[in-house]
């Protein structure tokens, strides 16, 4: 475990550089919860946020948003690294920077194609954009793309999260080679390949863009078109591993 000298120290680097890249992006108060008294350090932020939101034990970070105020918590307690530091940082203010659901007017208890849209791209940006600051290196605690895939495609189901990492490193790292895209159509089926490179595509025009983080409601729902029609395939037929 990192101390909380070494942790904050690696917030500001990590700011640093995210600040070079987005000048205009305002910074958001990035506060450390200690492993001894992660309970009460993260109800009081919590409150200072005006919002409740279940503890997900076993991230590194997380944006707690709510009326009175948004802020990014690093928990000490999953950090060993200073590098798993920058990368936590610069995920969550990707999200920041990408924008919550109610930026978008995502019902989250609806099933709709502008919800599954955001759950794909909002993760998918924040990663991506964590790959952008970081020049595009490959970071030291990601595995392979396509073990990502594979994760993705498991009991019969897909898992949105899984996905979006699979794309943020396949179009974010630039040691990524062809060849590795192509072994992707190893594990699984032509026609569930064929909606994971229409996804892939629409997110490769989007990051070509200049304000790539910048989308619209009817991107979002072009994307959550395309990943509702792959679970239908992937839930009602089933795919070849
Ligand atoms: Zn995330």
């Amino acid at each position: 475990m990192l101390s909380i000298t070494l942790i904050k120290k690696s917030i500001d680097d990590a700011v640093n550089v995210f600040y070079n890249k987005f000048t205009a992006f305002n910074i958001p108060v990035i506060r450390v919860c200690p492993a001894s008294r992660r309970k009460v350090v993260r109800d009081k932020i919590l409150e200072e946020c005006g919002v409740y939101k279940e503890d997900s034990y076993g991230t590194e970070a997380e944006v707690i948003s709510g009326p009175l105020d948004t802020q990014i918590v690093v928990y000490q307690s999953m950090i060993k690294y200073e590098h798993q530091v920058y990368h936590a940082v610069w995920h969550e203010l990707g999200h920041i920077m990408f924008g919550s659901e109610k930026k978008f007017g995502v019902d989250l208890e609806c099933d709709t194609p502008l919800r599954s849209g955001y759950a794909v791209v909002n993760e998918f940006m924040a990663e991506f954009i964590a790959y952008f600051v970081n020049e595009r290196k490959p970071f030291p605690t990601a595995q392979r793309a396509n073990i990502y895939l594979q994760m993705a495609f498991q009991e019969g189901i897909v898992f949105p999260y899984w996905l979006s990492r699979y794309y943020a490193i396949i179009l974010g790292d630039e040691t990524i080679s062809v060849s590795d895209v192509d072994e992707g159509k190893n594990y699984v089926s032509p026609e569930v390949w064929k909606y994971i490179m229409l996804i892939m595509n629409l997110l490769l025009e989007q990051v070509s863009t200049e304000d790539f983080w910048k989308v619209n409601n009817n991107y979002l729902e072009k994307a959550g078109c395309f990943y509702d029609e792959l679970f239908h395939i992937v839930y009602c037929r089933g795919i070849t591993f």
